[in-house]
């Protein structure tokens, strides 16, 4: 993947910047939720490649799953599924979720 130059990180890759973020887990409160479903759109299957933070993953039977922890609430899985109403997404209660080493 690409590296970036910011701030002191020359040559630090996006998976290590990610790394130093800290994400506290609302045990059984997920705040997001993808709606059962025999098969997937492209665009919740595409969420299996564009998460950054890879919570969503593809299961035996073809379905999408999602496990929000670790989640940098950037939102495009929000946005990518707009259209079909697949995932019910909130902000993580406060005081959950990720937390940002760098602002
Ligand atoms: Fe992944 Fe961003 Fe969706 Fe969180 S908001 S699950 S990081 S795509």
């Amino acid at each position: 993947m690409s590296e970036l130059n910011m701030a002191g990180g020359a040559g630090v890759k996006v998976e290590e910047k990610l790394y130093q973020n800290r994400y506290l887990v609302d045990a059984g409160r997920p705040h997001i939720r993808i709606h059962p479903h025999e098969v997937p759109t492209k665009g919740l299957l595409a969420m299996t490649h564009l998460c950054p933070a890879g919570c969503y993953s593809l299961a035996d039977g073809g379905q999408v799953e999602i496990s929000p922890d670790g989640c940098v609430e950037c939102g495009t899985c929000r946005i990518v599924t707009a259209g079909t109403g697949e995932i019910e997404w909130n902000y993580p209660r406060g005081g959950f979720g990720v937390l940002y080493k760098f602002g």
